[in-house]
């Protein structure tokens, strides 16, 4: 076994505090990592909080994950030791059912294995995450980081990347479509990045007015803030696809009323419910529909990397120690994070 460090949560409550535990050894088709940077994700804090229920302690979250290979098993084909590879919110799945046999491992009728906060198929053991200092995953789980990104702006590609390029992809955004992205964080600037670079218009639709400037530097050709009546009202009926990164209960209903006729908003922030309720009107009139979307398969990982290098996208980060994770969280929940808190892990080291 190899014994790895890293900060866990030992509880819903309790702040992040250094742990130690024990990571497998490389079988035939495993490569293992030196985690160089690890991003913050939104869902991080829901899993330590057990917002979603059936949490696993201790945990060590992070699932924004990039490191440098340091080895390989005897049947490894895709990674050489020096390589940079990336580690998503996955580590495995049956492999065998529809969704896996189309590179939809994230809907696995089995269930996908989640990188932290889950359990290995084969032992049942909990599975630990990116804040740490060593990774040991299947090769057919981790993705090649171009070598021309920035490695650190490149690490929340792994979750807020692909979870916003694949339902952008998938409901074929491009020009001619104006496109709505609600909520400026971690997801959301990475959706108004990609959708920009896919060719639509974007209105950023966000509450912080502040952070317009920002919204228009990074590919929004237009900010709506969804707090100001008069404004919404102007939108009524504008946009072709709306993407909602909401991480919290919130009214959908006016979101809605941006569509036009046959028009989608696509739900990533939410797992719990919308508060009030959507109201049927908010689909009956204009044929409109919402649904939902959960990151990404792992070829679809690959792909959103290659897009990236080609269109020269990463994401905008503040990188920290892995010693400030706690006071990170504090400014994560007051929304104050422009855009993703990256961990450069090379801070472990420093005790
Ligand atoms: P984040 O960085 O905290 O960003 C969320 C943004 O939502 C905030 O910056 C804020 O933007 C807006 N917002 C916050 N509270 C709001 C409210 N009450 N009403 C309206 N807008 C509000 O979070 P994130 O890391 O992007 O994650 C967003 C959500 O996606 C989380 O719930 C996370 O668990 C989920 N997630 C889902 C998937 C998936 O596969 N579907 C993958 C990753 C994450 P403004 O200041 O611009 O309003
Ligand atoms: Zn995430």
């Amino acid at each position: 076994m190899i014994k790895a460090h890293g900060y866990a949560a030992a509880n819903p409550t309790a702040p992040l505090a250094p742990f130690t535990f024990e990571r497998r050894d490389p079988g035939p088709h495993d490569i293992q990592m030196e985690i160089l940077y690890c991003g913050v994700c939104h869902s991080d804090l829901h899993q330590i909080h057990d917002d979603w229920g059936g949490s696993i302690y201790p945990m060590v979250p992070g699932h924004e994950i990039i490191g440098r290979v340091v080895a390989v098993g005897t049947h490894v084909k895709t990674f050489k030791v020096g390589d940079i590879a990336g580690v998503g919110c996955m580590v495995d799945s049956c492999q065998h059912c529809d969704p896996c046999q189309h590179g939809l491992e994230q809907y696995c009728e089995e269930g996908a294995t989640w990188t932290y906060n889950g359990r290995e198929r084969d032992t049942g053991a909990p599975t630990h995450g990116g804040y740490s200092d060593v990774l040991v995953v299947k090769e057919s789980f981790a993705v090649k980081v171009p070598p021309s990104l920035d490695l650190k702006a490149a690490a929340p590609l792994l979750c807020a990347g692909i979870t916003t390029y694949s339902p952008l992809k998938h409901w074929q955004v491009g020009p001619g479509m104006t496109v709505g992205v609600v909520g400026l964080g971690g997801l959301g600037h990475m959706g108004v990045k990609f959708a920009h670079a896919m060719g639509a218009r974007v209105v950023m639709i966000t509450t912080s007015a502040a952070k317009g400037a920002d919204a228009t530097k990074i590919g929004a050709d237009e900010v709506l803030v969804s707090t100001d009546p008069e404004a919404m009202a102007r939108y009524k009926g504008k946009l072709d696809f709306i993407l909602n990164t909401v991480p919290v209960g919130h009214d959908a209903n006016p979101y809605m009323s941006l569509l036009k006729l046959d028009g989608t908003m696509v739900v990533v922030g939410l797992l719990t419910g919308l508060e009030p309720p959507l109201n049927g009107a908010s689909l009956i009139f204009g044929r409109k529909s919402i649904a939902g979307s959960g990151i990404g398969g792992i070829a679809e990982t690959q792909e959103m990397f290659d897009f990236c290098a080609e269109h020269g996208i990463t994401c905008e980060v503040e990188v920290i120690p892995i010693q400030s994770i706690n006071q990170a969280y504090e400014r994560l929940v007051r929304n104050d994070v422009r855009y993703r808190f990256v961990i450069d892990m090379a801070s472990l080291k420093a005790g």
